[in-house]
């Protein structure tokens, strides 16, 4: 599933095709109007039709592209995709939704699974109210994350998964931060020593850089532009490594269940703390 650095890979490789271009239909295919989350069909193409696309940023795990009047919010969810151009594999099928522009350009919307979602809103509020602080931005401070530790007693690993908690942090890198940091994912967060959490702060800002530095991790299904696809994987330290050692002390990586997710730790650098 894309988290941050994919969703921020997409966004910078759609941003200088799109912006200032006009959108004259939404086409939804396939009799599935549940792609479009806020409104029927027909309600969607009255809010956006004739709008230009004022600019593309990233809010969590969200695509927005600003129009001239609210917003157009793109989720990808577990498998969607955007592409300009279908190949020959692509099926019809699979294109849940495609954004159709005065010009011509197509943008599609490939979702394999079915669960990336459109939005149309008035204003940014719809997502500000639903998530959490962007962990790249100035207000993530090493103070904001030892106040916000300290005062949950929730494990780290599902606070840190919490949208509501902070934006954009998915299994992946989630996993490889508490590594990092050499933080148990089931400690009780008001445990965590400060000490940990700068560690831990610092990891989740670094990785993040790193990965979008190289266009995200592609595991499975991540990919971007048309058929792109990000070399982070290669960096991966703990996350997916089963059956391989840890770099730090060359202790075999496990793999364990928290939160409902497979979660890959070190059973020696990430000892669990009551
Ligand atoms: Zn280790």
């Amino acid at each position: 599933m894309p988290e941050l650095p994919e969703v921020e890979t997409v966004v910078r490789s759609i941003r200088p095709i799109i912006v200032g271009q006009e959108i004259a239909a939404i086409k939804t295919t396939e009799n599935y109007p549940r792609v479009l989350e806020t409104h029927t069909p027909l309600q969607f193409n009255k809010q956006v039709v004739g709008q230009t696309i004022k600019a593309v940023n990233r809010r969590g795990k969200y695509i927005v592209l600003q129009l001239e009047n609210g917003f157009l919010l793109i989720h990808l969810r577990m498998t969607g995709r955007l592409l300009t151009k279908l190949g020959k594999n692509d099926k019809l099928k699979h294109i849940t939704a495609t954004v159709v522009f005065k010009d011509g350009l197509n943008l599609y919307f490939k979702d394999y699974r079915k669960f990336g979602r459109l939005y149309y809103v008035d204003s940014l509020d719809y997502l500000n109210q639903r998530l959490g602080i962007e962990p790249l931005s100035d207000e993530f401070t090493r103070r904001w994350l030892i106040n916000g530790l300290a005062a949950s007693k929730r494990q780290i690993k599902p606070i840190l998964l919490d949208q509501s908690f902070i934006a954009g942090l998915g299994n992946i890198y989630v996993d490889e931060s508490l590594w990092a940091a050499k933080i148990h994912p089931e400690t009780t967060s008001s445990n965590i020593s400060r000490n940990k959490t700068i560690v831990l702060h610092d990891a989740i800002q670094l990785i993040l850089k790193r990965s979008i530095a190289k266009n995200g991790t592609t595991i499975i299904n991540f990919q971007f532009g048309d058929g792109a696809t990000g070399e982070f994987a290669k960096d991966l330290q703990a996350f997916g490594r089963l059956g391989q050692t840890c770099p730090r002390c060359n202790t075999g990586i496990i793999k364990t269940r928290v939160a409902q997710r497979g979660t890959y730790l070190c059973p020696r650098c990430q000892k669990p703390v009551k």
